[in-house]
């Protein structure tokens, strides 16, 4: 199958546009490339960049083997000098490194899964040079997006950073991806279900600023990734796609704003204090039952036809084999209560359903068993 490129039609990549949000889009992003072939996807992109200095490929130690070595060796054969970095972990300590390394560099490879792809984008942000995502997981939806998630000590932060300029997606190597990242990508993109919510609370409720076509292109990765699921999770090309979507959204929001709610800070919380084993897109989807059954405590804002009940969206988190409750992930009820409670304060500005509907504890224990989290008291 011949390599192709993955068009969003109601954006313009890489350009300028006006829109009837009032304010002038700018997405960095210029190409997203689609296709069987790494080799051959690599041939199309190779002739966009300067490249006066050498390529900092950055991979994982298993990655490399899988990929990353292929990629450097594609910018050796056409003529340009290329190091490779190992990053292992997402902290500001690797990112540093990273920029020493590749300090002489004028473009920035990242092949691997979400911590190589956080690294490479911060660390190419702060050297103000463009970076190319090759993503070889999509266990969450920053592989086309302007944030990095980054350990700052012990605390885990998203940093807003530039986009990628180009994304490449090869079918193969997401496939041969652990299908719990994959179930994980899958639920922290349905889990747009709540966050497009919170968005549009805060709009209607604070003035925030909304940009109809941002949320439109989200509803669009949600159904995307529908589809993915609906289909037996076998076709990489609705997930990348939805993915992709949901960066350029936060890219076009220039805030993560479309695709992160009270989940979201549902998840931050569990992380900050160090509770339970889930991954960050498998947090956020149980964050999404919670919210999505909170929502139903109330008519507003008014259903826009995206939304999916806490029993749908549960369905579909199965079918993707992602967890569904609090236990699958070790986290405890009483955890879980501290968390549906505290969590808003981490990002006051942010107004979510939990700053506009603020649950008591009994309240929160009540959600739990509603959504079959938790047992008789
Ligand atoms: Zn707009
Ligand atoms: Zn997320």
């Amino acid at each position: 199958m011949p390599s192709s490129l993955l068009t969003i039609p109601e954006i313009r990549l890489g350009e300028e546009f006006d829109c009837s949000c009032g304010r002038v889009h700018r997405v960095a992003t210029r190409q997203v490339f689609f296709g069987d072939s790494l080799g051959e996807l690599l041939d199309l992109v190779t002739g966009g960049f300067d490249q006066r200095g050498p390529t900092v490929v950055v991979t994982g130690p298993r990655t490399r083997t899988i990929a990353g070595e292929l990629v450097k060796a594609h910018f050796t054969k056409h003529g340009h000098d290329s190091i490779v970095f190992e990053a292992e972990r997402a902290d500001i300590g690797t990112v540093s490194e990273l920029e020493r390394a590749a300090s002489n560099c004028s473009l920035a490879v990242a092949v691997g899964g979400g911590t190589v792809i956080d690294v490479c984008k911060y660390a190419a942000h702060r050297l103000g040079i463009p970076f190319i995502s090759i993503p070889t997981t999509i266990s969450h939806d920053g592989i086309a997006s302007p944030v990095a998630s980054i350990l700052l000590g012990s605390r885990r932060t998203s940093l807003m950073a530039t986009p990628p300029q180009t994304v490449v997606i090869t079918e193969p190597l997401i496939k041969l991806s652990p299908k719990r990242l994959i179930s994980s990508g899958c639920a922290d993109i349905l889990a747009k279900t709540t966050s497009l919510r919170d968005w549009l609370l805060g709009h209607l409720v604070k003035d925030e600023y909304f940009c109809k076509t941002t949320f439109n292109l989200t509803v669009s990765a949600l159904l995307d990734i529908r589809r993915f699921i609906d289909e037996g999770c076998r076709d990489v090309l609705p997930l990348a796609s939805a993915a992709v979507k949901c960066g350029l959204a936060m890219a076009l929001a220039e805030s993560s704003r479309p695709c992160s709610g009270a989940e979201h800070l549902f998840s931050h919380y569990l992380d900050m204090v160090g509770e339970g084993v889930g991954l960050h897109g498998e947090q956020v989807g149980i964050g999404a039952i919670l919210m999505a059954a909170r929502y139903e405590d109330f008519d507003y804002p008014p259903q826009q036809g995206f939304e999916l009940t806490f029993q749908d969206l549960r369905g579909y988190l199965r079918r993707a084999g992602a967890p569904t409750s609090i236990a699958d992930i070790e986290v405890s009820e009483e955890a879980a209560v501290k968390a549906l409670l505290e969590c808003k304060n981490l990002r006051p500005e942010r107004y979510t359903i939990l700053h506009h509907a603020p649950l008591t504890p009994a309240g929160a224990y009540t959600l739990l068993k509603k959504t079959g989290m938790a047992g008789e008291p």
